[in-house]
This record gives C-alpha cells, structure tokens and sequence, in this order.
C-alpha cells in the first residue's frame, strides 16, 4: 500500500509534468555525433550538440583511443588512488594544466563532479561563496554541498557582485571564491571577466570560471574566456565532453595545493572510478589539435555569424552575442515544442528548452554552431526555420 501510493504519487508527478508541456523526450540517434546523423532511419541535420569543433567523430580521436585501450586496456576498475592511476592520466592532467597556464590539473568523471567536489574540500564555514545567479547546476550544488557562507549576484551583474563582496566582507568572511560560468550556456552569454577580476582584486577575493563552453574554441589556442579577454583566474574548471572531443570526463586547473588538497579530499574524485583509458588517450590527442586549430576556430566564427544574420533577417527573436550558441527564443515552452516538431518534420534535429532549464515563459530552440557545417548546411537549415517558424507561430 504504501509503495503503491509512492508510485502513484510520482506517476502524479509525470502526469503535472506533461500537462505543462514540460515533458523531455529523447530520440534515439543511429549513427555517430556529427553535423549529419540517422534519427529513426532518417539523415538530418544536428543543430543542437556541443560538438563546436566537430571532434566528436573525428578519426583521429577514434584511432588515439583504440591505441590507448591497446596500450592501457579497457577499464581501471579503481579510483585513482587505490590502484586507478596509469601515466597517461598523469600526462592529460600535466597536459591540461600547461594548456590552460595553470599549475597543475585533477581529472573527474564529470564537470559535473570537478564542480560538485570543488567547494567543500576549499572553504570553510568562515569562508564565503558569492555566485552568478545563472550558474551551471553543478556548481549550485557544489556550493551546496560546502560549509561556506552563499551570496548570490545577479547574472553579469557586476554592481551587484560589488555589493554582495561588500556584504561579505562586512559579514567577515576570512577567504572569499568568486564563481561563475565562463559563458552562460542557456543564453551564449560571456561572464564579463575583467570587470569580476578587478573586483576580486579589489576585495581580496578568489576567482572560479566554469569555461565548459569555451575551451577548446574561445580565445587563442582555444585556451577559454580569460585568455580571450587577457585575465588571469585562480581556478578553471572544464569538461572533456564537449569541445575536447566530447566524450566525457572533467578538470580542475588551479594553483598547486588547490589541485592537492582536491586529490585528497574532494569526495567525487575519491570515491568514484578512474576515467577510461580510451577518453584519456583521446583528450591528449584532443588537446594537440585544439591548440593549432584557428582554422577551425575561424570557421566555428563565420559559421555563427552567419546563422546569427539569416536567423535575425528572417524575423526570430535572438539573444544577442557572438558565442556559437544562438538561442532563438519562442516565450511558451509549447511554442517551442511545436516549432522543434516542425523543424524535425524538415530533416533538422534541434531540441527546445523549457522550464526548469530556463525561466517560465523564456522557451527557446538553442541552436549551436559546429565548424563542419557548410554554407548549403546553414542555407538548408535557414530554409527550415522561416517555414517552421511560421507554421509554429513563432514568425508572423
Ligand atoms: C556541460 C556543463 C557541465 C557539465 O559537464 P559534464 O562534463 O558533462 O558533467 C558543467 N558546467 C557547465 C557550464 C556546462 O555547460
């Protein structure tokens, strides 16, 4: 009885869920990640993958992979530090950290958990957190899951960051960490670092940027937000799942005893497994690509700017910007489905976002450049939207 009435319960749930139109439902891709993919025996064209680079088929990536699980095997059946650490997991950390001018790096299974396991083992109660308001839900629950005192500033607000340092420092906290996203992923909006970095300087404070969706393409050598707009941050985390070919795993990169302090105490890196050989061959092969890959960073930046233009020419409500993420906003989460069903209809796979992702009534498509798509792939694309947008009733 009363497992019947918990499922019940949460078939309740479900059935709220769908009533709003906020249901997510997945499809089933038959081929690998790429700019084309088979959905239900069908080809379309992928709008919607943080595959900026267009590595995640890439067959360099697939033969350092299979090399790798020659060389290293398949799994690790450890966590790193019992039996779990081969060469090559030291080598992608010293790799990462030179990269991205840290001093060292510590890899996750996730960012999700390089950001849920960052927190705790750094700050105490006596310390404080004040957070972008926008921020990715890892580090929302990564500051949860810490003792430090929270303040939250509204999203890029940099007067408000100001005042919330101000209230922690007259609130006494002895160290203060900053945190924020690089780039804003439901909106393609940059943090504005050099403000934070000043501000930080000014009040004594750490600085925490989540560059899970710049590395790899923002900035030269694709090194992430602060080396695109020339400032140093204390902290970086980032993920091997998008960009960097787009498998999975995540870093920290930091200064030295933060990497050290994290390896000993940092509860998803201790008691969780090693990254797979095959993902850690990969992202170093991954990372030497990306570094010398302006031809693909130049391309991923026409691609945008040019999708931006015919978006914005045909009439769509954009969010404004230059990052390769170009949402087209549709208000209510049904428009947004619909106008995902109609573009599907027209061989283009891109998905709608919706309450709880993003704000009640801010639905939207959220498209995402890749460097391998062509012209003809965008003019293909530009076609599918002005007609679905008018069956959807999102153009007039
Ligand atoms: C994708 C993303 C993550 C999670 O990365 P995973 O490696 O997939 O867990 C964390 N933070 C931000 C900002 C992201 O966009």
């Amino acid at each position: 009885m009363t497992r019947a009435a918990f499922l019940a319960h949460l078939t309740d749930t479900l059935a709220g869920i769908e009533a709003q139109g906020l249901t997510k439902r997945e499809r089933a891709i038959q081929s690998p990640q790429g700019t084309r993919i088979r959905v239900g025996g069908r080809d379309m064209l992928n709008l919607c993958a943080n595959n900026y680079l267009g590595l995640a088929d890439d067959p360099r990536l697939i033969a350092a992979a299979k090399s790798a699980m020659d060389a290293h095997g398949f799994g690790m059946a450890s966590v790193r530090f019992i039996c779990g650490t081969q060469d090559i997991h030291r080598a992608l950390e010293h790799r990462l950290a030179a990269f991205l001018r840290m001093d060292d790096a510590i890899l996750f299974a996730a960012c999700f958990d390089a950001n849920g396991g960052l927190f705790e083992p750094l700050l105490g109660p006596e310390d404080a957190v004040v957070s972008d308001a926008l921020n990715h839900a890892s580090i929302i629950d990564g500051i949860r899951l810490g003792k430090a005192r929270r303040y939250r500033y509204a999203s890029g607000d940099t007067d408000d960051l100001a005042a919330q340092l101000q209230q922690a420092r007259a609130d006494g906290a002895r160290h203060i960490l900053i945190a924020t996203d690089g780039v804003f992923s439901m909106d393609g909006h940059f943090a504005p670092l050099p403000r934070i970095a000043a501000l930080a300087a000014e009040f004594g404070a750490l600085t925490m940027v989540d560059d899970c969706h710049a590395t790899g393409f923002v900035g030269p050598q694709g090194r992430g937000t602060p080396a695109h707009f020339g400032v140093a941050v204390d902290i970086l985390t980032g993920t091997l799942g998008k960009a960097l070919g787009g498998a999975l795993g995540g870093y920290v990169a930091g200064p030295q005893p933060v990497i050290d302090l994290l390896r000993q105490r940092a509860r998803p890196y201790l008691f969780s497994n090693a990254l797979p050989p095959a993902v850690v061959g990969a992202a170093l092969a991954a990372i030497d690509i990306v570094e010398a890959a302006d031809d693909l960073r130049a391309q991923l930046a026409a691609n945008a700017a040019y999708w931006r233009a015919g978006l914005a020419d045909a009439g769509f409500t954009l969010l404004p910007g230059d990052h390769p993420i170009v949402p087209v906003m549709t208000g209510e989460a049904r428009a947004a489905q619909v106008m995902a069903a109609e573009l599907d209809a027209r061989g283009v796979y891109v998905a709608g976002f919706f309450y709880p992702v993003v704000p009640m009534g801010r639905a939207r498509i959220r498209t995402q450049m890749n460097a391998r798509l062509t012209r003809a792939d965008l003019d293909f694309a530009l076609d599918a939207f002005r007609s679905a947008g008018r069956s959807a009733g999102v153009l007039a």
